[in-house]
């Protein structure tokens, strides 16, 4: 196995995605049911990681493969990122899509199951 620099392996760790998390994330791809990307799936299409998400080959060696997301984002938090229920295989083009929206969609973000928002700042919240 090649050696990662303490640099690398720093930087990796930093990210929560450790060797436990390398381990983790490939028996979770070989379990019955995770070949697929769930997403391309959603739109008929099985792709293994070697697709597009329109179906056309993946030819940049990086991203062929799957990825596991978090379905809830854990951002950090250690029940959430490790709770296999909250994981699900994506080709590298849905798994940006989620992180776009992830980034980008703040409304959707620190809202309780009402739909209301829980941080102070808010104004719903400060007018209360
Ligand atoms: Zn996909």
């Amino acid at each position: 196995m090649p050696s990662k620099t303490l640099h690398q392996r720093r930087a990796t760790a930093q990210r929560g995605y450790g060797s436990k998390w390398q381990r983790a994330r490939l028996i979770f791809l070989a379990q019955p049911g995770n070949q697929f990307c769930v997403k391309c799936q959603e739109r008929g299409l099985l792709n293994p990681g070697t697709m597009h998400m329109d179906g056309s080959v993946e030819t940049n060696p990086r991203r062929i493969g799957l990825v596991v997301d978090h379905i809830v984002p854990h951002r950090g938090d250690q029940r959430l990122f490790w709770d296999r229920s909250n994981w699900q295989p994506l080709c590298h083009d849905d798994h940006d899509i989620v992180k776009q929206r992830e980034e980008h969609g703040r409304e959707e973000q620190g809202n309780d199951i009402t739909g209301r928002p829980t941080y102070a700042d808010h104004p719903w919240n400060r007018r209360a």
